[in-house]
Formats: C-alpha cells, structure tokens, sequence
C-alpha cells in the first residue's frame, strides 16, 4: 500500500519552508522510487482565517490517515489577540495530543562548513552531535488547571501546573535510552529536583528505567547547570533527555551552537513510529515572504521523516550528503551567511539542495 504524506504549511515563513521540502520530496518521488502521495491540510492561524478553529477535524482526519506529517510553522501577530482556543499554537498542541505524540526527538548537529556561524568558538563544536530528547506532551505545556483569574484584591493572577505521572516519565525516559543505545551510549537526564516536587519524580523514575539498560551510562543534571554546560562545553553531551518546557527552551539553545535556529529540524513520535516533522522554529513573521528564510531545517525534518516514520534510510542520508554539498559549494541563505560564501534566496535553496541530490544519483 503506498503510504500518505500529510504537509501542514501553516503560517508567516512556513508555507515558504515547506515549499522547498515538498519539491525534494517530489524529486525522490519521481526520481528515486519513493513510493509515497502527498496531501495538504491546514493548521494553525491559517486554518482559523479559513475554518474558525486551528485544528480543524478535517485535518485531524487526515493525520489519523497518513504515515507521517510535514509541518512549516504556526503562529503570528494576527492571531495573538484571539481567545486562547483560537490560537494558532493551540492547534499544534492539540494534534501532538490527539496523535499521541509525546517523544520530541531535536538533533543538534553541526555541519563543519557551518563552523564559523556558530556563536562559540570552532573548537568548542567541531564533530558537535547532540539528541535533545523531550518530553512533549505533558508537563507545564498540559497541566491542569490553568488559566489568568482575578483574586480578591483585585490582581490577576497567572498559573500554570507542573505534572507528570510515573508513566509519562518512564515512556518517554526510555525513548531516551534506546536512542542512546544506537549512540554513543549516554543520557544525561536534565530536572530541577531540588526545587520541583515533579522533576523529584522525574529523576527517581528515570533512575529506576536506567537498570533496565545496563550499556547506556545515566548521568542527572540541574537545568541551570545543563544550560550552562550548553555553552560551556557542549560536546560532553550525546542524549540530553528532558521535560517539555525545559527540552524547549535547551533546543533553541542548542541550536545556536549549530549555526542558524533555521538548520535544527525535530520529529515528535508516537508509540506506533507514525510522527510529525518540522523545524524548531517558529513561523517568523518578521522575515515571512521575503524569500530569505532558511529551509534546511525543514528539509531535515523531511529526512528523519524518511528516516523514523517510512524506514527510507539510504534517502534520509541521501538528503543529509546533498545538503553537506550545497554548503560545501558555498552556498548560504541569510541567516548563516558569512564572507566567502554566497548569499541566496530560500527557494533557490531549495532548488540547490534538489540539484546536488540530482548530481549524487
Ligand atoms: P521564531 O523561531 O519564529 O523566530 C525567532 C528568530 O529566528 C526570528 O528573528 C526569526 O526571523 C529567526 N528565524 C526563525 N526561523 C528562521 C529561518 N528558517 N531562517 C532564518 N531565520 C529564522 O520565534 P518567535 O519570533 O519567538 O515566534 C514567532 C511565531 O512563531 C510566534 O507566533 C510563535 O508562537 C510561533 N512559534 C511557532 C512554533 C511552531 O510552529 N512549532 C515554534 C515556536 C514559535
């Protein structure tokens, strides 16, 4: 049966984005014998000017219906002053929830032409290849109750609620350790258990999986010192595996040490290896429809498409080479540009990057 591909433009840069991923994508199907069809659907602000809501059913419907999901982004000042419900990232919380997507798989690895762009030294990131594992749907993203309430002295008050349960902890830590498995064979779990009651929970559970996997070594880290250790020495780290607010908040970081937030791409997997794809990036309004966003991020999120949801190793790699060529041959978009290499727009990007795949058959 030919598997379906659902692709999610969403909102600011990323029907831009995604528009270069789909062209690779079109090129392994026409060239290379990739058996796969390709649907569009709407989420985000885009489905909530089209539809009302930004998760519409139809589009549910679709997710339920295919292998896997490309995503650009959502999210922008449009829809910011809307009711909460109505929000754009609203709707991609709601389908990581109804798919049961909970582990967030965000690689941070430095291609070495892109040395010079990262904001530490080369030495610090030479050969720089980290797994943030994180938690993703449960934690301060999800907890109950929350909300703005007035109190009696007239003040708004904000809350949000911390939680995890045994078995959300343990699902997601041993994601971590099978990953690490196939690595260099370390996790680093990343909590703040001398503050929170929940990450206190977090550690002793992921301490107790660790025994079932006697080759990975378990490290614990505060994630002040892990955040510190980011930018310090990076490369002490092979799987970092995290809740959801700080896994967030880490990968951005990381993602510095690697060049551009526009070279990290992400998968959220379910149980059944079905998942979704995008860049860590958000929908960045401020450069959408210029033609100067990056779109390799969201082309590698196609590759550990092909690579954890279709099995399609040998292409997955094949995207990694051709990208590896496009920087070689000097080739940047704005964000990672430097002198010595040539500046180019996100849709010649893409062509560069379906060329040099060309070239490599
Ligand atoms: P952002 O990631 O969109 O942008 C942060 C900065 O990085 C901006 O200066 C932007 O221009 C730059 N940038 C991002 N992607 C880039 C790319 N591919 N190429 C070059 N530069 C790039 O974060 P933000 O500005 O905090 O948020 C903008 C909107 O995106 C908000 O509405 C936010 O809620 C939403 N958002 C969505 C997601 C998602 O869809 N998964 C994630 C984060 C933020």
């Amino acid at each position: 049966m030919t598997e379906k591909i659902l692709i999610l433009p969403g909102d600011g840069i990323g029907p831009e984005i995604v528009a270069q991923a789909e062209k690779v994508l079109t090129y392994l199907i026409n060239e290379c014998g990739l058996k796969v069809t390709i649907e569009h659907g709407l989420l985000g602000g885009s489905a909530v000017d089209a539809t009302g809501v930004p998760l519409p059913d139809a589009t549910l419907a679709k997710a339920r219906g295919s292998a896997a999901i490309l995503l650009g982004a959502v999210g922008g000042v449009a829809w910011e002053s809307m009711e909460r419900a109505l929000r754009p990232e609203r709707g991609l919380l709601a389908i990581r929830a109804a798919l049961g997507l909970f582990a967030n798989l965000r690689p941070a690895v430095l291609f070495p032409q892109l040395a010079a762009a990262s904001s530490l030294k080369a030495e610090y990131v030479r050969n720089l290849d980290i797994m943030i594992v994180r938690e993703l749907t449960g934690g301060l993203y999800f907890g109950e109750p929350r909300g703005i309430r007035t109190l009696d002295d007239g003040q708004r008050q904000g809350y949000n609620t911390l939680v995890y349960s045994e078995r959300e902890i343990e699902r997601i830590a041993r994601v971590a350790f099978d990953v690490a498995g196939k690595r260099r064979g370390r996790v680093c779990s990343v909590d703040k258990a001398n503050v929170l009651e929940a990450t206190e929970l977090w550690r002793d559970v992921v301490t107790n999986v660790a025994q079932d996997y006697p080759a990975v070594e378990l490290e614990h880290m505060y994630v002040d010192n892990a955040a510190m250790q980011l930018v310090r020495a990076p490369k002490q780290f092979d799987v970092m595996l995290t809740t959801n607010l700080f896994g967030d908040v880490l990968s951005d970081l990381a993602s510095m040490l690697t060049g551009s937030i526009g070279m990290l791409p992400s998968a959220a997997l379910a149980r059944d290896g079905s998942g979704l794809y995008e860049p860590i990036h958000g929908s960045a309004p401020d450069i959408a429809g210029q033609d100067i966003a990056n779109p390799l991020a969201t082309i590698l999120s196609l590759s550990m498409l092909l690579r954890y949801s279709l099995a399609e190793i040998k292409l997955a790699d094949k995207i990694g080479l051709a990208i590896s060529q496009v920087l070689s041959d000097g080739l940047r978009t704005k964000d990672i540009h430097s002198a010595g290499t040539r500046c180019i727009g996100t849709s010649a990007m893409g062509d560069a990057v379906v060329q040099a795949l060309a070239s490599l058959s």
